[in-house]
């Protein structure tokens, strides 16, 4: 029988979560959700010196704005927790001297002076950063080099101490990434990674192998930033588990920004959101803005975050998470990076909001208007209003300029745009015009215009040089759907008062 799939997020809660950080979350859960597996949210938080006040709930905030929902975490519970790896200090330990006893694994009492100290010696040109690793740990204060009395008298007596793994020599260690196929490293170049530190909390290395272990990992996705790490990895779940035992990889393409690989820098650089959510870190009160505050709808988002680094191999370019789930498919998803786009990301949102119906995102709209002051009224008329304007935004922010005229007369007029043609006659029409809306029995965009059609004709003008210093009226710019049908939506006073109003600025124009 084959194993369940299971798939993990093993996220250190250090700060906002960046774009491929989702995107990491996304395959991980596309992947599990077309094979009936689960998706598990394993926080990695051994590191107390990075540990980030918020991080952790704010990662479940994206996740829940993604529509990513785990069936395993620290929130959701789940016959395998705990699921924050702090909480699981006390289990790490036996595996760690399980590799000592194995000789795989030994104690090591340098202070960080004595490390300080190896690093200055053995520094040289071709090797300007020296790693404690074979070619050097036979010279260091360990139990692979102090007596067997001494190491057993120091950890009685609670000497600071770590545990190292000890890295083979002249080995070739390799294995089947699902997206790299076969990758190979040369153990001479890994260090002996610290597996336990000296407070007792097992490094990302030794954590990562015992929970994916127990947690009965069977495919793991992580950014290829990881790469390098994984001949460690390897090593432990052959001594500690078994080959067979370990999840298969797959490391994912790297994002790329303008510059190389995408950074936080890189948005702030050139004005587009890189984390997922509005992050504020609490040590520096810095804020970063998200996609979500941006104006991205989480289904755009998904989605321009699916084909960073896959595609169906079709033309077809928009999915639903439904959809992606049907289609993913990992032997699709590329081995080199994926060049972030900003403007595709607009475009795929843009899709989206024409897609979507707008009671689905109307709420989340109305704050754009609150924010600046605008409080909505009544709901029908205010979902009618967007549905008008749709088509014109890219983001959902957008609908505030291209729908707040609706609500409110503007505030200035762009009248450069219609005084060239400006004349008596037309101020006379608009006047006449006026006085015809009044009379007009049904307000609709039809009669509207059928009255502004006649007028026109009786004064010899045509209808097309009148619309645009109509709609300026209205509006206050060259913008907006079918001027009637504004006509029509704001009512036959309001109407009338901006036409009345934008007159004399007209006329002052001439
Ligand atoms: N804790 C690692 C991180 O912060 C997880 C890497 C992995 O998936 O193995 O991304």
């Amino acid at each position: 029988m084959s194993k369940k799939i299971r798939v993990r997020f093993a996220p250190s809660p250090t700060g906002g979560l960046h774009l491929g950080g989702v995107r990491t979350v996304l395959y991980n859960y596309l992947f599990a959700k077309q094979q009936g597996g689960e998706f598990i949210v394993r926080i990695e938080d051994t590191d107390q010196t990075r540990f980030v006040e918020g991080a952790e709930q704010y990662i479940f905030d994206c996740l829940a704005w993604c529509g990513l929902v785990p069936d395993e975490s620290p929130l959701h519970g789940g016959a395998y927790g705990p699921y924050r790896q702090s909480e699981r200090k006390s289990l790490y330990r036996e595996y760690a001297e399980k590799l000592v006893e194995q000789g795989h694994a030994y104690y090591a009492f340098d202070t960080p002076e004595d490390l300080e100290q190896m690093r200055n010696q053995y520094k040289s040109a071709e090797n300007p950063a020296p790693q404690y690793d074979g070619k050097v740990r036979l010279k260091m204060k360990n139990s692979l080099t102090l007596p067997a009395t001494e190491v057993t008298k120091m950890l009685e007596t609670g000497t600071p101490h770590v545990i190292r793994i000890k890295i083979p020599a002249n080995e070739s260690i390799a294995f089947q990434d699902l997206i790299h196929q076969e990758v190979r490293f040369d153990s001479n170049l890994v260090d002996d990674k610290v597996l336990l530190k000296a407070d007792g909390m097992p490094t990302y290395h030794l954590a990562v192998v015992v929970d994916d272990y127990l947690m009965k990992i069977t495919h793991a996705f992580r950014g290829e930033e990881w790469l390098s790490s994984a001949p460690v990895h390897i090593l432990l779940w052959k001594y500690l588990f078994g080959l067979d035992q370990m999840p298969a990889w797959a490391h994912l393409p790297l994002i790329l920004g303008p510059s190389g690989k995408l950074s936080k820098r890189d948005g702030a650089k050139f004005g587009f959101p890189v984390y997922a959510m509005n992050w504020t870190d609490p040590r520096s009160n810095e804020l970063t803005e998200g996609f979500k505050e941006k104006g991205f709808l989480p289904e755009a988002f998904i989605n321009l975050l699916a084909m960073l680094g896959w595609n169906s191999g079709e033309e077809k370019e928009l999915f639903s998470l439904e959809e992606l789930i049907q289609a993913f498919s990992i032997e699709r998803v590329h081995k080199s990076g994926a060049k972030f786009d900003y403007e595709k990301a607009k475009w795929f949102n843009h899709e989206w909001i024409k897609k979507t119906p707008v009671s689905h995102y109307a709420t989340f709209v109305k704050q754009y208007f609150a924010g600046k002051g605008v409080e909505i009224k009544e709901e029908a008329y205010f979902l009618s209003v967007l549905e008008k304007v749709k088509d014109r935004c890219t983001l959902l922010s957008d609908f505030y300029e291209q729908g707040i005229y609706f609500f409110e007369a503007p505030a200035q007029l762009d009248v450069t745009a219609a005084v060239s043609k400006w004349n008596l006659e037309k101020a006379s029409f608009f006047e006449n015009f006026c006085q015809q809306l009044e009379a007009i029995p049904n307000w609709t965009a039809l009669s509207i215009e059928e009255s502004f059609k006649l007028l026109a004709t009786e004064k010899n003008i045509k209808p097309g040089e009148l619309q645009l210093p109509m709609r300026i009226m209205l509006v206050g710019g060259k913008f907006g759907p079918a001027v009637f049908e504004i006509a029509h939506a704001i009512g036959k006073k309001e109407t009338i008062a901006r036409v009345q109003k934008a007159l004399p600025i007209f006329n002052a124009s001439i």
